[in-house]
């Protein structure tokens, strides 16, 4: 059975104040537990585990992490409380094909930007204006089932420039009331490992209740499933013997 682990650094939606009071208006327990909860119809046949940075080893012990197929990864305040060895791992299981869902604020991850190695900087801006996103590449297998454009009423800007690499594949295209626009929704293989950006999902604001936010991200967990399982990172092998006489 595919196994998906969505991880969720789980800091603004614990938070006394009162921007953690609104987090916990739309996710009352954390961003994480809602995803489990409303990808799971969409996600039928797959064990979904919702796990956070306060756990024992970030949430993402061995025991976990090599039993992950997909990978799910919400984080924001926290990237630096990231340990470097937790990240080496899990680059190494990406290689080895393990898929990356990266949401949102995610963008600035360390494995995000270790998997992509370029900076993964835009601009931002908060005021709660209407975003539409737009589906660039209607064959893509994450666009199944998306309406071709969709609106999020309130939403917080991402802007380009966006610092990522150009092998990137853009599915999804955002524009702002503000007048900015994003490539909001970006695939990337690495190693063997299959690896899907999505920008919609700002902590204070309810868009992951919107059913085409939950589609993009059901369908974006299913695309990074490795075809074959989650094998060891590909290395070097010495080839002493050629395949074809050499004369
Ligand atoms: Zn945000």
């Amino acid at each position: 059975m595919p196994s998906i682990t969505i991880w969720n650094e789980f800091m603004h939606e614990q938070a006394e104040s009162d921007y953690g009071k609104l987090c916990r208006k739309h996710y009352p327990k954390g961003i994480h537990a809602y995803l489990r909860r409303v990808l799971r119809p969409e996600l039928e046949g797959c064990t979904i585990r919702a796990v956070s940075l306060d756990m024992p080893e970030n949430g993402l012990p061995d025991k976990v992490l090599n039993k992950t197929d997909v990978l799910v990864w919400w984080g924001h305040m926290a990237h630096d409380k990231v340990p470097d060895e937790l990240v080496d791992r899990i680059q190494k299981r990406i290689f080895g094909g393990m898929g990356l869902v990266v949401l949102h604020s995610g963008h600035m991850s360390k494995i995000f930007r270790r998997m992509l190695g370029t900076p993964c900087t835009l601009r931002w801006r908060e005021i709660g204006e209407r975003e539409r996103v737009w589906v660039c590449d209607p064959a893509h297998p994450i666009a199944q089932g998306v309406p071709e454009t969709f609106a999020i009423e309130q939403t917080e800007m991402y802007g380009e420039p966006f610092g990522i690499p150009n092998d990137g594949h853009v599915v999804f295209m955002s524009w702002y009331a503000g007048g900015n626009v994003f490539r909001s929704g970006v695939t990337f293989q690495r190693g063997l490992g299959k690896i899907f950006y999505f920008a919609p999902g700002h902590e204070t604001l309810p868009i992951y209740h919107n059913p085409a936010v939950q589609r993009v991200l059901a369908n974006g967990i299913r695309w990074c499933m490795p075809a074959n399982g989650v094998g060891d990172a590909p290395v070097c092998p010495h080839e002493r013997e050629p395949f074809e006489p050499v004369k």
